[in-house]
């Protein structure tokens, strides 16, 4: 083997390995059969079958030693934890929001959030959908619609902000419906079903505009709001000599209200929020946290999962972490790049989007392209990922039709601090090897559907 002469200087992670969990390797035929065994859906296969596990960057992220270390420090009271005043602190002053109400997780937060503003009949517009915030909006009542950019539906457009809203799809969202029928806005940055593509500060700043001026409350999914503010700082003008930490404050200060899935961003293995400065909000979540999740001062949480929290966000929005965790992820999606394999561009904030459709144009959409493609890399080399297109779109709620969106795709996740850069170019070799095999690739057949979010539990065959 030689190595070039580098025409640049390389950066590193901005930590060193202290503790390491080994990984187990299989056989090709090993992996055949436990895929098999799994009905071709890589959320029913047992993680120790996998090798590199790219499923999510939910929950599997690698915590500090100072995280560890205030584990030890869980004040486990029933009521008035100080962990839960740090978290308090944490969350206020890193996104600004006046008041806090921990959760178990993000869905807990959106559960909270849809049962206490949502009406039936309600119309709640936002930039793109997300599983489980559109499922908890129509539970309570509620229809979920699109109003993000055309350009976030096609995965070849290189426009640098395909999170946006459409402020001309928005008017018209409110001109047909009614302002009051819109119990808020619903916005996440980056889109995570549009491939990890962030919102523009500037597209935000109008977007509260025109919501100020119908008095229509913003609220965001703050779940990667980090790597928004990161893609900010890189690509929007005004925004280079500012801190990750400073931009990702202006960002929440033009929102009402946010939900987090603290298992992404802020660097834990369980944890989210709800966070408001509505204060007539923040006492119903405040009210009903208690019936779902536990005390407002622990929301389903222990002390310490409060304190891992608490201090994740503090690491969470330096600049050198950041700049390292969409670093890696634009590794792994410049190697594919460059041996034209077909991904969503531009290269998203948490995971690598291959296109399925492009991949694949021999499988029709009704044979679930991209849960085809997971179970080929997972036979391939142990790497796991997932599906999102037909399968995750699922069903209209009304009519009971399967959705058919554009994006086709499968999401190859990076969980954060966890995986070296040698383990990116073992998964992009594997991603190559079934590319160049692409042709004798085979759709799936579903055999058990379940009613609700079907992509984590369905099972399939494969298909004639
Ligand atoms: C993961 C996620 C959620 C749900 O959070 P959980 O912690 O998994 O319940 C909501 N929105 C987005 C954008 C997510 O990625």
């Amino acid at each position: 083997m030689s190595y070039a002469k580098p025409s640049r200087r390389s950066w590193a992670e901005p930590w060193k390995i202290k503790m390491v969990e080994p990984i187990r390797m299989t056989t090709l035929a090993e992996r055949a059969k436990f895929i098999f065994e799994a009905g071709y859906n890589t959320f029913l296969l047992r993680s120790e079958d996998v090798y590199i596990d790219l499923l999510t960057d939910s929950g599997t992220n690698a915590m500090s030693d100072r995280q560890w270390a205030g584990m030890m420090l869980g004040d486990e009271a029933y009521a008035g934890s100080k962990n839960f005043y740090n978290l308090w602190e944490a969350v206020t002053q890193h996104y600004g929001y006046k008041y806090l109400v921990p959760t178990h997780q993000g869905r807990a937060a959106e559960h909270i959030l849809s049962q206490i503003m949502i009406h039936p009949g309600d119309v709640i517009p936002g930039n793109m959908y997300f599983t489980t915030t559109r499922l908890h909006q129509e539970l309570a009542g509620g229809t979920f619609t699109d109003v993000i950019v055309d350009e976030a539906h096609d995965p070849a457009n290189e426009a640098p902000f395909k999170g946006n809203v459409s402020i001309a799809k928005l008017k018209r969202v409110i001109d047909e419906v009614g302002a009051r029928k819109i119990p808020y806005v619903c916005i996440a940055g980056p889109v995570n079903m549009a491939g990890g593509q962030p919102q523009s500060m500037e597209n935000m700043r109008a977007v509260r505009d025109l919501c100020k001026r119908h008095d229509i409350p913003i609220v965001l999914d703050a779940t990667r709001a980090i790597e928004n503010a990161y893609f900010i700082q890189q690509r929007e003008p005004g925004y280079k000599t500012k801190s990750v930490a400073e931009i990702l404050k202006e960002y929440c200060s033009y929102t009402d209200t946010c939900t987090m899935s603290a298992k992404k961003d802020a660097l834990v293995n369980i944890g989210g929020w709800l966070a408001t400065n509505d204060q007539g909000l923040y006492e119903e979540a405040r009210n009903l946290v208690v019936v779902y999740e536990g005390l407002h001062t622990y929301g389903g949480l222990a002390g310490r999962d409060m304190e891992a929290m608490a201090r994740g966000i503090v690491e969470s929005v330096a600049d050198d972490h950041i700049r390292a965790r969409v670093g890696q992820v634009e590794y792994l999606g410049n190697h594919l790049l460059d041996w034209g394999i077909p991904i969503v561009k531009p290269i998203g904030g948490h995971a690598v989007f291959l296109d399925a459709r492009a991949f694949y144009p021999h499988i029709p959409q009704s044979q679930y392209p991209a849960q085809a493609l997971t179970c080929d890399i997972y036979i391939d080399s142990g790497v796991r990922t997932m599906e999102r297109g037909a399968v995750s779109a699922g069903r209209d709620a009304k009519t009971g039709e399967e959705h058919f969106p554009k994006l086709e795709l499968v999401r190859v996740t990076l969980p954060r601090r966890v995986y070296t850069q040698a383990h990116m170019d073992v998964v992009a070799e594997s991603v190559l090897e079934v590319y160049e095999h692409r042709e004798q690739a085979r759709g799936l057949r579903m055999t058990y559907e379940p009613k609700y979010l079907r992509f984590f539990q369905a099972r399939f065959e494969r298909a004639e």
